[in-house]
């Protein structure tokens, strides 16, 4: 069972302070954990929560927090990839901003997140939209025929 309360924070995880707390470790991450939270209300509409647990994105969001403050959650991989996707996004914004550069940036960041659960399932497209997809998802081939066009372009 999935708790919103975690040793060693000084916050719950369902009502986390806007604020970053001083655990905080990374500030981009716990912004974006937040905003996660934000889209996953307790009575979450896209992901149909089992009573009494919070839904999927709720817990991926719980994770995100948690490990924004040093504390390690099993999906913290995951949010450690799409932390440091932002950062380049965010660096190629304020630099070479040209279509193929951010088409890239995109493509770099659907391959770090949608990945394969264990059963074959792809773990982003669940917390984007709610329901399971088989993997590879048409994203994720969407993604990889991108960096097929980009290296030809000589970006990649
Ligand atoms: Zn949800
Ligand atoms: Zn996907």
């Amino acid at each position: 069972m999935i708790t919103a309360s975690s040793p060693g924070l000084s916050f719950n995880l369902d009502a986390p302070p806007v604020e970053a707390p001083p655990e905080c470790v990374d500030v981009i991450m716990w912004a974006l954990a937040r905003e996660y939270l934000e889209r996953h209300p307790p009575e979450c509409e896209r992901c149909e929560p089992v009573a009494g647990e919070p839904c999927a994105g709720r817990a991926l969001a719980y994770a995100g927090l948690a490990t924004a403050c040093d504390v390690e959650k099993a999906d913290s991989a995951y949010w450690r990839h799409l932390t440091e996707l932002r950062r380049r996004e965010n660096a190629l914004a304020s630099g070479l901003s040209t279509d193929l550069a951010g088409t890239v940036a995109r493509a770099d960041r659907i391959v770090a997140t949608h990945v394969a659960d264990t059963a074959g399932r792809c773990t982003a497209c669940f917390a984007e939209l709610g329901f399971w997809t088989p993997y590879p998802c048409s994203t994720r081939r969407w993604a990889d025929r991108t960096h097929v066009i980009a290296s030809y372009e000589g970006t990649s």
